[in-house]
This record gives structure tokens, C-alpha cells and sequence, in this order.
């Protein structure tokens, strides 16, 4: 960890508030560019969700970072897609995007409906902590943007004491203004991080890293959602038989249930719907690649 890095973590927090989402990056590439990158991927409620078991994503991931360029990756569950589906933005943010995993068990199920099965679940966390280890391992420099100070310095000192040998570039707190977003870009692109983890909520997040993963100059952005509130010890995590079961959202729907039982509830039924939709119109296995 640079000397910098641990200054920051002694330095106190600055009360911000959230900005909106930006504009998206002009330049984004069209989905068919990537396709090379995913050995086969199955469409859900219009989203091609990679056929990629964690460990083959996390060396799709490597690759893109070793071949250069900017890249991004996305994971999606219900609420997510159902989000995208009625928001052609977000939806345009997820086609472009390099790789998209299967965040929620749902999502792993409707693959299996509608005829083309994902191998299984890579969760954002479990993806991002990979990705962490990997760069450990690889050498290559890592920045985390998002949720409270605390927290994104508690997921710095994690890592730090977990991997020695990580190179930590930078990190900032997921609370900034709009006037702030260019020279929170430039702190990335100074720091000369090569993978950029980004857990500010969706879809702000998938936003905010479409716009400006180029300004950032990372090879790699990832979306991680809840992630360092977890990982800091913030927010607990569902029992791993609720995780495996598919049930992590009545678990987070407990403990927040003012937040989010719309997203889960309404969000929940109109997934069904939405798959639905898609295997009495057909659009299943035949388009799949
Ligand atoms: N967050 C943030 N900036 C914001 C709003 C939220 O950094 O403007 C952080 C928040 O502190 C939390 C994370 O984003 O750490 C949202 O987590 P959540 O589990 O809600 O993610 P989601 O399920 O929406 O992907």
C-alpha cells in the first residue's frame, strides 16, 4: 500500500452527497465487439449473461486487462434486469459492457427455463474479491470507489493486511458532488490503477463507470454494489444456506424492509413476468449463442 494510501485512511471523513448519474461515454462499443470475449452466454430479459464459471471469468477478466484499452463488467439480478428493461440508458450501459455474470439466483434459474442453463452463479462479491487476489498475485494496481469513508477504508485495510503484496493505487468514498466527478476521475488516473472496483448502488454505479471508466484510465471496472459494506463488516451477509438457496434477498429485505421491498417484491414478480414474456415469445434457446 502507497504512502499516500495510508495517509488518506488516517485523514477524516467529509460529509457529501450523492450525484446524479452522467451521461453515457459516447464511444462505448456495440456488444458484437465482445462477443469474442465470452465462450457462450445466455440472454435474459434481453441481457446476454456469460455461460462462465468463476474462475473462467475471473481469466476472461485478465485477458481483457492484459490486451489493454478500457473494459467494463456488470453482474445482474432481477431487479437489475427488470430495471434495464424498462430503461433503455441502463439497458445500453449493460449491452456495452465486456462481460455480465449472474449475480442472483434468479437469474441462473430463468437461464435454465428458457432452455439455455448458465453453469452457475458469479456473484459480484465473490467476483470482486477474486479479482483482488488476482491482482495480489499479478502485480497489478487496484483503486476502490464507493459507499461511506469508513467503509471503503475498512475494505483498504482488509486487503492491505489479507495480500502484502497488493499494490493499492487509491480509494474514495462513493459520496461526491457533480463538481467533484472530473477530479475524482483524475485521483484514478493519477494513481495509475489498472482495476477499478465501483460500489455506489445500481444503477448509479453502471453509470457512473459507462461514463467514465475512460477517463479513468483503468483496464478493468467492476461494479460491486453492496460489497465493501459487507466485506468492512458494515452490513452482514446472508446465512450461506440463504445464499445458496437463492433466498439473500429476503435476508437484505428483512434487515432494510422501508428500502427495499419495492425493488424486491414488485421487482420479484415482474422478473417472472419478464421471463415469462420471453419463453412465450420464443426468445430463448434459438438466441442464444
Ligand atoms: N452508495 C454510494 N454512493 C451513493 C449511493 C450509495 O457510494 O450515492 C453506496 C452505499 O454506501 C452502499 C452501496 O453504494 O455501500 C449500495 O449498496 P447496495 O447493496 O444498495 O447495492 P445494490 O444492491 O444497489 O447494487
Amino acid at each position: 500500500m502507497g504512502e499516500q494510501v495510508r495517509e488518506e485512511i488516517d485523514r477524516s471523513t467529509q460529509n457529501r452527497v450523492p450525484h446524479a448519474p452522467l451521461p453515457l461515454r459516447a464511444s462505448a462499443p456495440l456488444l458484437t465487439d465482445h462477443t469474442a470475449a465470452r465462450s457462450s452466454f445466455s440472454i435474459v430479459a434481453g441481457i446476454p449473461v456469460a455461460n462462465l464459471s468463476e474462475d473462467e471469468a475471473v481469466e476472461v477478466i485478465d485477458n481483457l486487462v492484459a490486451e489493454g484499452g478500457t473494459h467494463y463488467g456488470a453482474v445482474v439480478n432481477a431487479a437489475k434486469l427488470v430495471a434495464a428493461d424498462r430503461d433503455e440508458k441502463l439497458k445500453r450501459v449493460l449491452l456495452d459492457a465486456d462481460l455480465i455474470t449472474a449475480d442472483g439466483m434468479s437469474v441462473v434459474w430463468a437461464s435454465r427455463l428458457l432452455g439455455h442453463g448458465l453453469k452457475e452463479r458469479v456473484t459480484g462479491i465473490e467476483l470482486f474479491q477474486r479479482l483482488v487476489e488476482r491482482a495480489a498475485n499479478a502485480r497489478r494496481s487496484v483503486f476502490f470507489l464507493g459507499a461511506r469513508e469508513e467503509s471503503v477504508r475498512g475494505v483498504v485495510e482488509l486487503f492491505a493486511r489479507k495480500y502484502p503484496a497488493l499494490q493499492i493505487a487509491g480509494y474514495h468514498d462513493g459520496y461526491f458532488e457533480d463538481s467533484e466527478w472530473r477530479s475524482v476521475c483524475e485521483k484514478i488516473r493519477l494513481s495509475g490503477a489498472q482495476l477499478l472496483f465501483v460500489a455506489m448502488g445500481s444503477p448509479k454505479q453502471e453509470h457512473w463507470i459507462a461514463s467514465n471508466v475512460a477517463l479513468t484510465g483503468a483496464s478493468f471496472a467492476l461494479g460491486v454494489g453492496g460489497s465493501f459494506d459487507h466485506l468492512s463488516g458494515l452490513a452482514r451477509r446472508a446465512p450461506r444456506w440463504m445464499q445458496q438457496s437463492g433466498l439473500e434477498w429476503l435476508h437484505r429485505l428483512a434487515l432494510e424492509p422501508r428500502r427495499l421491498w419495492r425493488r424486491y417484491l414488485i421487482g420479484n414478480s415482474a422478473f417472472i413476468w419478464l421471463v415469462f414474456r420471453d419463453r412465450l415469445l420464443g426468445r430463448g434457446p434459438d438466441q442464444q449463442n
